[in-house]
């Protein structure tokens, strides 16, 4: 019988060294609250059943963040690993005994209930999915010496985001093979997938507004999406 039960992974094991300064971007302060607050408080309201937070600052976490706001899912923590893809399995293994995952960026604060909502549904149909946008701009593939290589018809190319949702099994077993067999340029989870064909990736459409903090721009930007959605 298939296991119904659903846990969210969100990411906060990255060094976040793009962002400068010396506060990791997921826990720098928006609007008074750290941004990984935003999408933990998310999947709290959610259909979600448990939250494993993957972080190397647990301590902190604990006391900051999950009791001081009363973020009663997150159940677990793991330890972040080096590279992303070594984060995400850390809580995969965390994980155990569930049916379906949804990983996510911490430093993504913008997650919506409907994104959730539509990646379980999606998830539950096909197995896989991520969340993404259609690109706005023309994108060109260059080449080695930096001149325009090719140009995807506009309409086929999405800029990704997360969550990327799956069923357990298959997203274990694509990690493990991963874990084995460490391919370079792994960025994201559908990768993992397609690495192996696991499964096809379901896209199912995100927002222009669900950013990851990634450069300091990116907080001048939260903080308006913010401060626009209290008007
Ligand atoms: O570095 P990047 O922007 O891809 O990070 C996306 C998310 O993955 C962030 O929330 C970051 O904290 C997390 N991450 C992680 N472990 C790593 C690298 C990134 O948990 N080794």
């Amino acid at each position: 019988m298939q296991n119904e039960k659903i846990t969210a992974i969100v990411l906060a094991g990255g060094s976040g060294k793009r962002l400068g300064g010396s506060c990791k971007k997921q826990y720098r302060s928006l609007n008074d609250r750290p941004v990984l607050y935003y999408s933990l408080k998310a999947f709290q309201e959610s259909p979600v059943d448990e939250i494993v937070l993957v972080t190397n600052e647990s301590e902190y976490c604990k006391k900051e963040i999950i009791e001081k706001y009363n973020l009663s899912k997150v159940i677990k923590t793991a330890s972040g690993g080096k590279e992303r893809y070594d984060s995400v399995y850390a809580g995969l293994l965390a994980a155990e005994d569930c049916g379906y995952v949804l990983i996510h960026d911490g430093a993504r604060p913008f997650i919506t209930q409907d994104m959730i909502r539509e990646s379980i549904d999606a998830v539950k149909k096909y197995g896989a999915c991520a969340i993404g946008v259609p690109a706005k701009d023309t994108i060109k593939i260059a080449d080695e010496e930096g001149f325009a290589g090719q140009t995807p018809k506009r309409e086929r190319v999405w800029q990704i985001q997360t969550p990327q949702s799956f069923s357990y099994k298959l997203i274990l077993e694509a990690y493990q093979q991963i874990m084995r067999e460490k391919p370079k340029g792994i960025t994201d989870d559908a990768m993992v997938v397609e690495y192996g064909n696991y499964a096809r990736v379901r896209l199912v459409m995100g927002s222009y507004q669900n950013i990851k903090i990634t450069t300091p721009e990116d907080l001048v930007i939260a903080e308006a999406f913010l401060n626009s959605a209290k008007l």
